[in-house]
């Protein structure tokens, strides 16, 4: 080729022991937390009642592993660090029941080789320990030395030899906080073992051996939790087939913005796994807003057989046999620990740390004034333009673009089985309930004060209707004796035919009825029955129906694209902000806070209602 030169050609040769253990180091040591990770797990599984760490600048300098478990005998040690050395399996059967944390034999090997270690290890049949360090592929010889029964792995200097990697390293700090990281992590998953860490000589975790999983659950992530931590424990299920799942569910409150506070363990080992996140996604789905992550501490066991935890090289990834099980288990096992607890946030203005923002937004004005209690605003935390909004903000004006007593009129009549009845059960006689500004209901139960957002608990509960009503076979429809012509464009009729199933499902029955028209031949009883304008209703169907993922759903059938247009309904279908009730409907609607599931948030995981408890009204009146 002219004005290229021709590629040199380089024999094939075998790479040195060296480099290829580097390369294939980077998939096991990425930072100072692999080591960690690896050092501590070969702690554990040397049955280590207590472990310790020991950080030098982020652990960059030095990540030493203290543990005073059974120790390698001393002809063993050059083994140790040999690659795929171990003394965990035998053969391939054994991969498939694999009951300790390492297998690959990969990890001190591949630490060697990017960083200066060195062992120091004594068994219970010595009275001495023994020494060894390692530097690139050669060990050096072993010799005695003084030290308790255990093993201590120091690792120096890390990407000594692999400045490019070393390049990646963050900051100091970060990397120190990735190491606590995996450090905590394993210690909730040993609740047994102390673990201990210290950074350039400071104390930053201390947690003794013997504890219970709940009180290493809070030793972990702080004692300040404990109430707002609920037990998951699904064992009782007769139908798990072999799934164990236990551990602590967070307050919806004590979500976080990253997954960092969801620790997933399988069969003791920490795991990020997308069936499972997505099982406890499932499981808050509606209690928390998105974007935001449960906090939750989750153990999930079974037979090592049922899931595969060699297909990563650090171990962070599983597959299971049967996925669909594990799955289920865990959404159950979840919903059921929070079906359990009242959910209703506290107020508590008192405290000093600040309570979400949504709390605030209460207007807390004494009946009759119409004006926010000036003194009381001013001890909240925080607050400001969101209080004065509230009470200026318009409600807009009804915009009837619909003529319901036409269409009404062209109705066949309904058939008279069983018509779907607005989810509004008869009132009992109950406590009182006040309607505050035609928004807020305030009512009491036995722990204080009630305040509920009417439009919110509302929206819940025709959610949760629906929703059932839907998966019992569908919703009812209202047939129009003529079909009425909706605007449309071309877009539109030509998605209408994609949307068929979902509108199947949910009673509207559409076809094009020109280029740029819609025929309506039937409405969801339900939402003619709430006065929904179907034009309003189906152009926010067709704005959903611009997203693919939205449409992909759709395809098939999953349960995303359903709940999200029933979310749809039931806010458009629920009493607004604004909307005076009767007495007897005010009655109703409180009670279904405690007919409705998940009633203490609304769909999109807004609380539907916050408490005033005795006990803070006390505080607030200088009483106790
Ligand atoms: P693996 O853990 O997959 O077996 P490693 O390279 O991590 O591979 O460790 C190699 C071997 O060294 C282990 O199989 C074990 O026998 C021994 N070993 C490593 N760390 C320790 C320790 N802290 N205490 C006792 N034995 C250890
Ligand atoms: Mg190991």
């Amino acid at each position: 080729m002219p004005g290229t030169e021709a590629p040199t050609h380089h024999r094939i040769q075998r790479l040195s022991p060296l480099v290829a253990s580097q390369i294939a180091a980077g998939e096991v040591v990425e930072r100072p937390a692999s080591i960690v990770k690896e050092l501590v797990e070969n702690s554990i599984d040397a049955g280590a009642t207590r472990i310790i760490l020991e950080l030098e600048q982020g652990g960059i300098e030095l990540v030493r592993i203290i543990d005073d478990g059974g120790g390698i005998p001393e002809i063993d040690l050059p083994m140790a660090v040999a690659a795929h050395a171990t003394s965990k399996i035998r053969s391939t059967a054994d991969l498939d029941s694999i009951g300790t944390l390492g297998f690959r034999g990969e990890a001190l090997a591949s630490i060697a080789s990017v960083s200066r270690l060195s062992i120091r290890s004594r068994t219970a049949h010595t009275d001495a320990a023994f020494m060894m360090d390692v530097e690139g592929e050669n060990p050096t010889t072993t010799r005695p030395t003084s030290g308790p029964i255990g093993t201590t792995v120091s690792a120096r200097n890390l990407f000594f030899n692999t400045p490019a990697r070393r390049k990646f390293l963050r900051t100091v700090p970060t990397e120190q906080e990735r190491c606590l990281d995996v450090f905590r992590a394993i210690a909730l998953a040993h609740p047994a073992v102390g673990f201990h860490a210290e950074a350039d000589a400071r104390t930053l975790m201390d947690v003794p051996k013997d504890q219970s999983p709940r009180e290493r659950v809070l030793s972990v992530l702080g004692k300040e939790l404990a109430p707002r931590l609920f037990e998951v424990n699904a064992d009782e299920f007769d139908d798990t087939r072999g799934v164990i799942i236990w551990g602590m569910a967070g307050h919806p409150e004590i979500a976080r913005a990253s997954n960092r506070s969801q620790h997933l363990f399988i069969n003791g080992r920490c795991v990020r796994d997308r069936t499972i996140q997505h099982a406890v996604a499932e499981a808050y789905r509606g209690l928390i807003e998105p974007g935001r992550y449960p906090t939750i501490v989750l153990h999930i066991e079974m037979h090592p057989n049922a899931v595969d935890v060699n297909v990563h090289p650090a171990k962070a990834e599983v597959r299971f046999r049967d996925s669909g099980v594990v799955h289920s288990a865990v959404t159950r096992s979840i919903r059921k620990a929070l079906a359990a607890q009242d959910l209703t946030p506290l107020l508590n203005f008192v405290r000093p740390t600040a309570p979400p923002t949504e709390t605030l937004r209460l207007p807390l004005d004494l009946p009759g004034t119409g004006k926010p209690n000036a003194a009381l605003h001013s001890t909240l935390p925080g607050s400001g333009s969101a209080f004065a909004d509230f009470f200026t903000r318009p409600t807009p004006p009804p915009q009837q673009r619909f003529d319901y007593e036409a269409i009404k009129h062209t109705l066949e009549n309904a058939p008279a089985t069983d018509p779907a009845p607005v989810p509004m059960p008869l009132p009992e006689p109950a406590a009182r309930v006040l309607q505050v500004h035609k928004s807020y209901l305030v009512t009491q139960d036995e722990q204080g004060v009630v305040i509920i957002d009417q439009h919110a608990l509302h929206e819940r509960a025709m959610f949760e209707y629906l929703l059932a009503r839907v998966l019992d076979g569908g919703l009812e429809t209202q047939h129009l004796l003529t079909p009425v012509p909706i605007p449309a464009t071309a877009r539109q009729v030509e998605r209408l035919q994609d949307l068929a199933p979902l509108l199947a499902r949910i009673g509207v029955q559409a076809e094009p009825g020109g280029p740029v028209s819609i025929l309506l031949r039937g409405f969801p009883t339900f939402l003619f029955d709430r006065n929904v304008d179907p034009v309003e209703f189906l152009s926010g169907l067709f704005e959903k129906a611009e997203s693919d993922a939205f449409m992909t759903d759709v395809a098939s059938g999953s349960e995303e694209a359903l709940r999200d247009v029933l979310d749809m309904m039931s806010c458009k279908a629920a009493i607004k902000a604004g909307d005076g009730m009767s007495d007897v409907e005010l009655a109703a609607l409180v009670r279904l806070r405690d007919d409705v599931e998940r009633s203490s948030n609304c769909p999109h995981g807004r609380p539907t209602s916050v408490r005033l408890t005795i006990r803070e009204l006390e505080k607030l009146f200088h009483r106790a």
